[in-house]
């Protein structure tokens, strides 16, 4: 069978801009605003000849627990079916407690992971991707979903932990 990537990290990161760069087009519904319904889905990938699941995350609803919570539980369950996971920051922002409560789901978890510094949309930010091995989690990559930026380097670097 495909593996399967859980791609996780809170809201607007750009989880689904980089599955829509991932797939060659645009199937993920990329959101400007945070907090907009929507469940998980899988789409079938294919890197360097191999194929994989990606799964997009982001059908949070915010309600009584707060969003951390919400975001924490939905990547638990999320990274429990996958074999691998893509977890996303914002390298322009920084390190957030959400970030932070998503770590802590995945060291638990003890699947492998590989930590996309996104919205590196040119060089001089790649500072700011080094800072997230603040995270303990290993190198940082740098990405720019948008723009395409990086993201060879970051599937080669995904292959090799499937
Ligand atoms: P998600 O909530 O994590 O799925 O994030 P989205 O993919 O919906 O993206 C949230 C916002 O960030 C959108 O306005 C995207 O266009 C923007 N975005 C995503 N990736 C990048 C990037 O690499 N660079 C920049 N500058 N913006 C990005
Ligand atoms: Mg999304």
């Amino acid at each position: 069978a495909r593996p399967v990537v859980a791609v996780v990290g809170r809201p607007n990161v750009g989880k689904s801009t980089l599955v829509n760069r991932i797939l060659g087009r645009r199937e993920a519904v990329v959101q400007d605003i945070p907090g907009v319904t929507r469940d998980r889905v899988s789409y079938d990938a294919e890197w360097a000849g191999r194929e994989f699941v990606l799964v997009d995350t982001g059908g949070w609803v915010s309600d009584a627990r707060g969003m951390t919570a919400m975001i924490a539980e939905q990547a638990e369950m999320a990274i429990s079916l996958a074999d691998a996971v893509l977890f996303v920051v914002d390298a322009t922002v920084g390190t957030t407690d959400e970030d932070e409560a998503v770590v802590r789901v995945l060291r638990r978890s003890r699947k492998p992971v590989v930590l996309a510094a996104n919205k590196v949309d040119a060089p001089q930010f790649e500072a700011d991707a080094a800072a997230m091995w603040n995270l303990g989690l290993g190198e940082p990559h740098p990405v720019s979903a948008l723009h395409g930026r990086g993201s060879g380097e970051l599937l080669d670097h995904l292959l090799d932990v499937l």
